[in-house]
């Protein structure tokens, strides 16, 4: 019987075992060939671009360069989105491997009980690797000639508790019932391809970010909501009818739905009720494991360090509070 590929060895590439056992210095020796990868690891000063640096560590072990154009020093995060981290770099290895080995997402009170650390520190370290992973949909176009693509919206955020006595509780459908804190996750995928999700508040004040976000030529597959009517006018359409079929004559957006069905099992087993700023990133998190679901742990863990390393620091959180989060 043929085996599915996440039970296959090509999946596991990394271990959490493998990372416990290396030392610092190899786990140092990994970040510098992820950040550094046109010198194979040598380090390349974030100030002036000098190729020349030395090393020159603190009495406390850390690991310092020295420029010796510039005569900075600097660190292997050093501008980064792990700059001035305080864990040891294998920890941060490590977290970034149980994060990605939980193809539905990890909470962060899980993780700081796995490495030992405050649920605080966990919490921020795992909206920093969200933050990486957005990088990843940055400027990202899908389709073009002869393409598909499926889009679709889905409500999240602002659960209303119902009340106590069935006689107290009233119709959460209705939008005077609700919190006002709904927000409409939209997917835009390719077919067998890649995806780019956002946040809005509702799903027609996503037609533009759709339009601006498929190249010419792409057939969009939408459901049979009034909502997507307006698509039409730039884009050939295929609409499935939920309500007689999930796919005929081609047209289905199963794919979309997917997506879906992983981030609400997120919101269920790990976020729980996610609603403000913080539902992006979850959508964000989601597409990437969504698209990266074919591929190997290993490569997984190098795709997300490497785009943490390569992007600066942290706009979500500086100095551990939390700034404005941008849309990608
Ligand atoms: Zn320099």
């Amino acid at each position: 019987m043929a085996i599915h590929f996440l039970q296959s060895k090509a999946a596991r590439t990394l271990s959490l075992a493998h990372v416990f056992r290396m030392t610092e210095a190899e786990a140092e020796a990994s970040f510098a060939k992820i950040r550094w990868s046109e010198t194979d690891g040598a380090p390349v000063c974030p100030n002036c671009g000098g190729l020349e640096a030395y090393e020159c560590r603190r009495p406390s072990g850390a690991l310092r360069f020295r420029c010796k154009a510039c005569r900075k020093d600097f660190s292997l995060t050093s501008g980064t989105l792990f700059a001035s981290h305080k864990a040891p770099l294998r920890v941060y290895l490590a977290a970034i491997a149980v994060f990605m080995n939980e193809v539905k997402g990890k909470n962060a009170l899980a993780l700081s009980r796995d490495l030992g650390m405050s649920h605080k520190a966990c919490w921020v370290m795992l909206h920093k690797v969200r933050e990486a992973m957005a990088e990843e949909f940055r400027g990202r176009k899908l389709g073009g000639d002869g393409k598909i693509a499926e889009t679709d919206g889905a409500y999240f955020g602002g659960y209303v508790k119902p009340a106590n006595f069935a006689t107290d509780r009233r119709d959460r459908r209705r939008l005077a019932n609700q919190s006002g804190k709904r927000q409409s996750v939209i997917i835009v995928r390719e077919r067998n391809g890649r995806s780019i999700p956002a946040v809005f508040g509702s799903e027609s004040a996503a037609l533009s970010w759709i339009k601006s976000r498929l190249l010419p030529g792409t057939v969009v597959n939408a459901d049979e909501a009034g909502g997507w009517n307006d698509l039409a006018s730039k884009f050939e359409m295929k609409r499935i009818n939920h309500q007689e079929a999930y796919s005929a004559d081609g047209a289905c957006t199963n794919q979309a739905e997917s997506y879906f069905s992983r981030l609400r099992r997120g919101e269920m087993g790990h976020f729980h009720h996610v609603s403000g700023p913080y539902l992006l990133r979850y959508a964000q998190e989601s597409a990437f494991r969504e698209d990266a679901r074919r591929v190997d742990n290993g490569a997984q863990v190098r795709r997300v360090t490497q785009l943490a390393l390569t992007r600066g620091p942290s706009i979500d959180f500086s100095g551990y509070y939390q700034r404005h989060i941008q849309a990608a």
